[in-house]
């Protein structure tokens, strides 16, 4: 069998892969991306936050993006039967990007992995990695080639982006549990017909709608630049498990339960058949090994109700790639000081406000009538996903901050 070598390998096209390699490119490293799929191809995870767009940036990728004309996002707005919240993201505590997009991300990823290909980087696709060894001097991973020819490639160094594949946690048994319930999502595309100007309806917003007797299950609706939404509920897999018939008959079912959506999707065409994904969340042992480190979905995955996994994605590209400068000028890098726990500093400061939602006293203070505009501000940048700014009090101490607010808001 050929061996191949090269600097950086990168398994996986997707946004924390092509970022990476984006990155890691103007730094002038060698790098090869071995995407298993044939772009474009459907992936879930459409609505971005403001905080991805520093790293979209930093990789040189900006103007690409801004120019393929996906839907402009500047907040989210939640419905719980007749409540409504929304909060717009340019009137956040944390400095940068206050606006973002929402993304069909067939097209988002295919931007992105083009940019990196036009920045330098080889990118293949159908290159499917089917085994890793991390044990000798170098990574060195076996990959099968659209032809069948199966061919290894070493590098200097493995980035594991492959996402909810999870290649390195899965072969060399990095998994562990995530400590969520199994939740599970159905979702589709639609056109959905909202008259222009509808007062419950912003295009500019992500609409999160809570079920309206399980405070635990909740909708998407993500507008998009063409007329379509992205339409999906979340909730624990028992409760998905009740409703049968095909996927898109299951949705419709759960969405013809709150009143709100029924409204506001009276004239939507179902036209394209739903799907279900299960059992998303999770966690690793660590993020980092001998010459590799995992990106985004490879590494932990929380839960879609924030939207954070692109933009947890971007920062843990972000991250390896600083660390791999260091690396390669001849410094000694301690991953897990300088990788690990600032990754993870941010997705623990995601998690405490997952947990807060489903467990209810994150609706309490979202839908409070009367709050504190410079903790509204405070609330609202960790929407926009800037979870790793410790400036904002609800970073710093975000458990304890969340329980005295969300004490407030039930008095
Ligand atoms: P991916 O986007 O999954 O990319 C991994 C790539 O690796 C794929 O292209 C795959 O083909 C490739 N690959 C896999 N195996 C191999 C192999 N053996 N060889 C070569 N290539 C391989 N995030 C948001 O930011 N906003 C949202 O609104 C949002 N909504 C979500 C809703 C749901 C229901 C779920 C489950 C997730 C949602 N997410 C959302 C999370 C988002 O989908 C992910 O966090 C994001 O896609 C992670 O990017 P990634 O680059 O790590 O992995």
């Amino acid at each position: 069998m050929r061996t191949e070598t090269t600097e950086i390998l990168i398994i996986g096209a997707g946004p924390a892969g092509s970022v990476a390699a984006g990155m890691l490119r103007q730094q002038g490293r060698e790098v090869l991306i071995l995407e298993k799929e044939q772009f474009p191809r459907f992936s879930i995870g459409e609505s971005l936050l403001p905080q991805s767009m520093e790293y979209i940036e930093a990789a040189g990728m900006l103007k690409a993006v801004v120019e393929a004309g996906f839907q402009y996002k500047n907040g989210a707005a939640f419905a719980c039967g007749d409540r409504r919240t929304q909060f717009d993201f340019r009137q956040k505590f944390s400095k940068g990007w206050g606006t973002t997009y929402q993304v069909q991300r067939a097209d988002f990823d295919k931007v992105l992995a083009d940019e990196a290909a036009r920045m330098g980087a080889t990118v293949r696709f159908r290159h499917e990695v089917l085994a890793v060894d991390v044990d000798g001097e170098q990574p060195v991973v076996t990959v099968r080639s659209p032809e069948g020819e199966t061919y290894r490639v070493q590098a200097r160094f493995l980035l594991d982006a492959s996402g909810f594949a999870r290649i390195l946690p899965r072969l060399l048994k990095l998994e562990s549990p995530s400590g969520f319930p199994a939740r599970g999502a159905i979702f589709t595309h639609v056109a959905d017909r909202v008259a222009p100007g509808s007062a419950t309806f912003d295009r500019n917003k992500i609409l999160i709608t809570v079920h309206p007797e399980h405070q635990d299950v909740w909708y998407w609706t993500i507008p998009f630049s063409n007329g379509r939404c992205s339409l999906g509920v979340v909730a624990e897999t028992s409760f998905l498990s009740r409703y049968e018939g095909t996927e898109t008959e299951r949705l419709k079912a759960i969405v013809g339960e709150d009143p709100g959506l029924c409204e506001l999707l009276a004239e939507a065409e179902w036209d394209t058949p739903a799907r279900q994904i299960v059992g998303y969340s999770a966690n690793v042992k660590s993020l980092w090994g001998k010459n590799y480190a995992l990106l985004g979905n490879a590494g932990e995955f929380l839960d879609p109700v924030f939207s954070s996994g692109v933009t947890i994605a971007f920062k843990s590209a972000s991250l390896a790639s600083a660390c791999l400068a260091r690396e390669f000028a001849g410094e000694t890098v301690d991953w897990e000081a300088d990788y690990g726990k600032p990754l993870r500093a941010g997705v623990d400061t995601f998690r405490c406000f997952v947990e807060a939602w489903y467990a209810g006293g994150f609706q309490k203070i979202i839908f409070h009538p009367n709050p504190s505009p410079d903790i509204r501000e405070m609330i609202c940048s960790i929407l926009a996903g800037y979870a790793w700014d410790k400036a904002n009090p609800y970073v710093a101490e975000n458990k304890r901050r969340l329980a005295v607010l969300e004490q407030l808001c039930s008095a």
